[in-house]
This record gives C-alpha cells, sequence and structure tokens, in this order.
C-alpha cells in the first residue's frame, strides 16, 4: 500500500488527541462520533475493499480523516459526506496533503447520494462505499444504499457486531431475519473482521464488526414483485411465534381464504408447518412468486 511520505497518519491515539484539542472539538454520542485510531484496522478495511487507484470510494462521516486519508492513498478519487459542520474546518487541515478529496456537507439521509456520485465521481467505473457508519442509523443508511441499486462494487463498513451478525446470518440461526434476507437478495455477505471496542475514541458501548458486502449483478433469485417479496419477508419474520401458514393468512390471505395460503406455500415447495426463519432467499423468492399469481 502507498503510504505517502512526510505525513502522520490521524489514526494514533496522540494525534488524534492533538487534532482534537487544536480545535477544542467535543465529540458528539448523539452524532455517533466514535474515532477510530488503529492503523493497522484501517489498513485491513482498505484491503477488505479491493480499492485501487482507478477505483473511486464514497465515505459516510469521515470524522477527523482517519480512514479518508487511508481512501484517498488507496483510491483515484474520494467523496465524504459529513453530516457536523465543525468538522469541516479540520478536514480541510488534515486532509490538505490529498488533492483527490471532496468532502460534501449534509445528512446522508437527505442528500441526493446518486447525483452526488454522478457529480464527483462520475469519470469511474468502479466505485465502492468504505466507512466506519454512525452506529445510530446504520441499519436506515446500508437499506437506503442497497435499496437505491447505487452503482457500487462493494460496500465495507465498520458497524455493530450485532447488526453485522444479523446481516451475515443463516436461515435457521438465532440472528437471520428480514434483514439478513433483505441484505442477501442485493449482495453477497461477509464479516471481515471483529474490532474491539478500544481502538475508537470515545470507547463504544458495543463491539464492532467490519462488514464486506459485494454487490450481487443480480439477485439469486428472480422475484415478479419485488415490493410483495419485501413485504411477504415482514410478514414470515413479523410474528416469529407463528407459523408461516399463519403469518400468510393473516397478512395476504384473509381467514377464510387458508387454502389460497396453503396452494401458495404448497406450489412453492414449502411445508406449510415451517417458521419463516427457516425459509432461504431462494424459497422465500418462489413463495412471493406464487402469491403474486394466485392473487392476481
Ligand atoms: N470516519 C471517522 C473514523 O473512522 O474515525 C469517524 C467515524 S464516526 C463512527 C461517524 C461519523 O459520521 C461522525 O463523523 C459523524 O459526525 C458522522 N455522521 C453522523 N450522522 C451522519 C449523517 N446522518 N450523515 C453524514 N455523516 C454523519
Amino acid at each position: 500500500m502507498s503510504i505517502t511520505p512526510g505525513y502522520k497518519d490521524i489514526a494514533t491515539p496522540t494525534r488524534t488527541r492533538e487534532i482534537i484539542e487544536k480545535y477544542g472539538f467535543s465529540l458528539k454520542k448523539s452524532l455517533g462520533q466514535n474515532f477510530l485510531t488503529d492503523i493497522n484496522i484501517l489498513h485491513n478495511i482498505i484491503e477488505a475493499s479491493e480499492l485501487t487507484k482507478d477505483k473511486a470510494a464514497i465515505e459516510i462521516g469521515p470524522g477527523i480523516g482517519a480512514l479518508t486519508e487511508q481512501l484517498c492513498r488507496a483510491a483515484g478519487k474520494v467523496m465524504a459526506i459529513e453530516i457536523d459542520q465543525r468538522l469541516l474546518p479540520i478536514l480541510e487541515d488534515t486532509l490538505s496533503p490529498y488533492d483527490n478529496v471532496k468532502v460534501v456537507h449534509g445528512d446522508v439521509l437527505k442528500l441526493n447520494v446518486p447525483q452526488l456520485i454522478q457529480e464527483n465521481l462520475g469519470g469511474y467505473e468502479h466505485v465502492s462505499l468504505v466507512a466506519n457508519l454512525p452506529y445510530y442509523i446504520t441499519t436506515p443508511i446500508l437499506m437506503g444504499i442497497l435499496e437505491a441499486r447505487l452503482p457500487l462494487d462493494h460496500i465495507v463498513v465498520m458497524i455493530q457486531k450485532e447488526v453485522a451478525d444479523r446481516i451475515a446470518a443463516k436461515p435457521g440461526s438465532k440472528d437471520y431475519g428480514s434483514l439478513s434476507v433483505a441484505a442477501q437478495f442485493y449482495a453477497e455477505t461477509e464479516i471481515a473482521m471483529i474490532v474491539p471496542a478500544t481502538v475508537f475514541v470515545p470507547k463504544p458501548n458495543v463491539d464492532s464488526a467490519v462488514i464486506k458486502l459485494t454487490i450481487r449483478k443480480k439477485p439469486p433469485v428472480e422475484v415478479a414483485d419485488e415490493d410483495l417479496f419485501f413485504r411477504v419477508l415482514r410478514a414470515a419474520f413479523g410474528q416469529r411465534r407463528k407459523t408461516l401458514l399463519n403469518n400468510l393468512v393473516t397478512n395476504f390471505f384473509g381467514k377464510d381464504q387458508k387454502e389460497k395460503a396453503l396452494i401458495s406455500l404448497e406450489k412453492a415447495g414449502i411445508d406449510p408447518s415451517r417458521r419463516g426463519e427457516t425459509l432461504t432467499i431462494e424459497e422465500f423468492g418462489r413463495l412471493a412468486n406464487e402469491i403474486n399469481c394466485i392473487n392476481g
């Protein structure tokens, strides 16, 4: 990995403290501000992201720039979106050695990210999202980005370990739920590493993990109506103690139409006594397609 000579890494406890003190910056818990201070973890994140100089990166929440500077060294261009205005002058200072970064001020959940990609990273065929996400909005950020079908290669993000476990969970495990199926519909998922709380300033109250999502070119199962597919997921996992059959009857057919629910399960090759948490993504897809057919 290329290291720019003459510059100290931001991601050390000493340099992080120096920068915070220099600007009299007070970290905001409400914005999920836990800064990374371990250069080895950052190198591992960069390696997992498979970035090269002909690729671009999007970062959500650059903070004081610890990960951003590593991204600037690894990628051709970096776009970093930061909500906290107080960090803008700090980033201008810490990232001054790099001319391939664009910091955008705003709330990632409100900005038009596809348009920003077009404006700032338009010339790049390969773009990945690499970030240490603000934990209070991990799921809306990830699901928003996946559902928007942004033209990304990989998403490599530090998140709460508990959420990473749910995203990567396999059928039948306790962590398997609608988030697992939804994420796996769009991407191949892999936990790249588990990260201890001690490498952040301040230490978060939860364990963390880096998850790598490799965006699929097409979903693992073809569904006729995506919206219905996601409604079937929500219904199947909504009341976990009920059988799938009862959840389907309640959500899609009505009590007097149990027969229709049974037929759709049978046609999809699924035993009606099974619970939602045992179904594979392919089975959910087949089931949604049968419900679509039978309900017209
Ligand atoms: N990347 C830095 C690092 O690794 O040290 C900081 C990561 S910190 C966990 C999360 C960052 O996300 C903070 O800088 C915070 O201000 C920013 N942030 C929080 N909510 C945001 C939002 N809605 N949109 C964009 N940035 C946000």
